[in-house]
């Protein structure tokens, strides 16, 4: 039986030909896969032991192939089930330097955010729920991985969701890690918000490679879903900073005009003054 004979497990739905994507409970993370001839590539590997064990056996009832994983970047949703892939079979796991570098310097300090879902791994007890940082790094240029018959791009545009959002283009299907948002705001907690608005131009400029773009979180959408994303956080930004350049407001007056709901409006809010004060410290 070939590949394309096989029934998709209901659990995945094929965005592309070999090209799946599967979201796990608690955060709505979506984990992607893409599947060659020779080997799999797995996108964001889960908040702990438990999400990546049923990962992996969902990757199981598509491919019997060794498995290579990236991490899009390091919010633990998306790399907490490491050290369970690589204790069974996974050897590779690719991210930017500076992810890699984030997750062994605060990886530790997000255990607290998945007591509910992943109660082992908030503990730190039992099996596999060491903090594993990723082995290959993708540092400037892009990074091509042969996966036979379909070459997979790893790659990252600038700052955004945070300041190593990896990208992965498979086929015409982009994985867009948490740059991409669909279903709800954006998380600006660890972001760039200027920044974010120049890289999603940048990946909507390469909407003649790519006609899918899968969300970190949410249903795959179109290009035009991004160019959306794009103005709206555009006019957010400039909405939050001008009223930040007027001393006499109160800039938390500008919460209820923005086009966010009132918890990631506060949290765009939060973001820019700390980047204000980081560069006024800086000068
Ligand atoms: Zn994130």
């Amino acid at each position: 039986m070939t590949q394309t004979d096989q029934q998709v497990p209901q659990d995945w739905l094929e965005v592309a030909p070999r090209i799946y994507v599967r979201t796990n409970p608690g955060w709505g993370m979506n984990t992607g896969l893409v599947i060659g001839e020779e080997r799999a590539l797995l996108i964001d590997t889960g908040a702990g032991p438990a999400q990546a064990e049923a990962i992996l056996a969902g990757v199981r009832q598509l491919t019997g192939l060794p498995v290579t994983a990236v991490n899009t970047h390091a919010h633990f949703d998306h790399y907490f089930g490491n050290a369970y892939l690589l204790a069974h079979g996974v050897e590779d796991i690719w991210a930017t330097s500076d992810c890699a570098g984030l997750i062994a310097a605060e990886g530790e300090k997000q255990r607290q955010e998945v007591a509910a879902v992943e109660p082992a791994m908030a503990a730190a007890t039992g099996a596999h729920t060491g903090i594993a940082v990723p082995n290959r790094l993708v540092d400037g240029s892009p990074t091509d991985l042969d996966l036979g018959g379909i070459s997979v791009t790893l790659f990252h545009l600038g700052r955004g969701h945070t300041n190593h959002d990896l990208l992965v283009g498979a086929g015409d299907v982009l994985f867009a890690g948490d740059l991409v948002e669909e279903g709800a705001d954006p998380n600006f907690g660890d972001s760039f918000p200027k920044d974010w608005v120049r890289t999603l131009g940048k990946i909507t400029a390469l909407e003649d490679l790519y006609t899918t773009v899968v969300p970190g979180h949410g249903k795959p959408v179109a290009m035009d879903f991004v160019t959306t994303q794009m103005n709206k956080m555009r006019t957010a930004v400039a909405v939050t900073r001008s009223a930040m350049d007027q001393a006499s407001t109160d800039v938390t007056k500008a919460v209820p005009i923005l086009p966010y709901g009132p918890e990631q409006s506060r949290a765009l809010l939060t973001r820019l003054r700390t980047l204000a004060r980081w560069k006024w410290l800086k000068q």
